[in-house]
């Protein structure tokens, strides 16, 4: 069995949260929602920034900055074109490992325009150097440059527009503290209801002109691990399903009939979750497991299954964090159809101090 996961192609994954190729990258584009009122669910951070957003035009200032975070494929990017829209303003968008010197930065902040909105995808990942440039832009809107070297070299300070920088990331703990408190708003997106992913789906249906019944979209949205991105594409391979064993209309039992073809059960596990749980209770007594070994076991990266794995195991209560590592409780035991009391180790875990579900 470790083979088989170790030989696992994340990039192919369905149900993964990231892009699988120019193509889909295209089509996700057309399904972005471009005002706050198409832009479905997080009802706590819309109603938060609509005020943001009305108090800063009633000022006719720009946006104080705004830092999204949460896992991949929950709309980070989008919500941020939504935001320069309702504010009337343009938007640049770049990332983190992007932006190599100060130099790009310096550049990109000087053809800012006033009130404009800098979007920064992965800003964890912008190094030392260039997050220092930030400090003064975010705070004075001003770029300090150093001209000449050793004893003769001194500082001057440029004016820049007043931009608003809104940086995503996957995780809102690895941005140094200088940088984090230079944002006014910080909104975390949560994972999505099966209601919410129906709605999206069906918005999306309409767009891409597919025709669904609310219990397909239903179908769908229940396994999309409550991730838009996901609930998009599976909606784009359901499809695919629907016109050739069907009329062409996704139903209820086209979604099953094609999500169980493509490996994807009814809580959307796919293998490799499935293969991760598994190797936590058979080699490792159902955990406490260290996050690197259980890397090392599946063949990935620690990062990517605390961001794109690990949410949604968590949100559904099949993995637990404790001080020690990670557990697989009785729930996903039971979803994978092992016996409980096969891991003495694990068997009291539910009740042990430490243990947590959430994330
Ligand atoms: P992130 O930047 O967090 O990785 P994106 O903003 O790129 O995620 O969103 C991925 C896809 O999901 C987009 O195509 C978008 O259409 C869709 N999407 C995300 N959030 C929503 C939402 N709240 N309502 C409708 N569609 C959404």
């Amino acid at each position: 069995m470790l083979e088989e996961i170790n030989e696992f192609d994340f990039e192919n994954r369905i149900v993964s949260n990231e892009y699988d190729s120019v193509q889909d990258a295209e089509v996700e584009n057309n399904l972005r929602p471009k005002t706050l009122d198409d832009y479905v669910g997080q009802e706590k951070a819309k109603s938060n920034l609509r005020v943001y957003i009305q108090s800063a035009k009633i000022r006719g200032e720009a946006l104080d900055h705004v830092l999204l975070y949460g896992p991949p494929g929950l709309g980070k990017t989008t919500l941020s074109s939504i935001i320069a829209n309702e504010m009337g303003v343009n938007i640049r968008t770049t990332s983190g490992p992007a932006i190599e010197k100060q130099g790009d930065l310096a550049a990109i902040l000087t053809n800012l325009s006033e009130g404009d909105v800098l979007f920064i995808d992965e800003i964890h990942r912008l190094s030392r150097a260039v997050e220092e440039i930030l400090y003064p832009a975010m705070e004075d809107y001003a770029l300090d440059i150093i001209i000449g070297k050793g004893p003769s070299a001194r500082s001057i300070r440029l004016p820049i527009p007043k931009f608003t920088l809104i940086g995503a990331t996957t995780r809102a703990g690895q941005l140094t503290s200088p940088l984090r408190d230079r944002f006014g708003v910080l909104l975390k997106l949560e994972l999505y209801t099966t209601e919410e992913l129906a709605a999206i789906v069906k918005r999306s249906a309409g767009i891409l002109e597919i025709n669904i019944t609310d219990d397909g979209a239903k179908a769908i949205a229940s396994r999309s691990r409550g991730t838009p991105r996901i609930a998009n594409r599976l909606l784009k391979r359901v499809r695919d399903f629907a016109l050739v064993i069907g009329n062409g209309t996704i139903t209820s039992e086209i979604a099953t009939t094609a999500l169980t073809s493509l490996e994807i059960d009814d809580l959307g596990l796919d293998n490799t979750d499935r293969k991760m749980l598994e190797a936590i209770i058979k080699y490792y007594a159902g955990g406490p497991v260290g996050l690197d070994t259980l890397a090392a076991t599946i063949g990935e990266e620690p990062i990517t299954i605390e961001d794109v794995y690990e949410p949604y195991l968590m949100q559904i209560g099949f993995l637990a964090r404790t001080p020690r590592g990670r557990c697989a409780t009785k729930l996903a035991y039971d979803h994978l159809g092992i016996p409980f009391s096969t891991s003495p180790q694990t068997k009291q875990v539910p009740g042990q101090e430490g243990f947590e579900i959430d994330n």
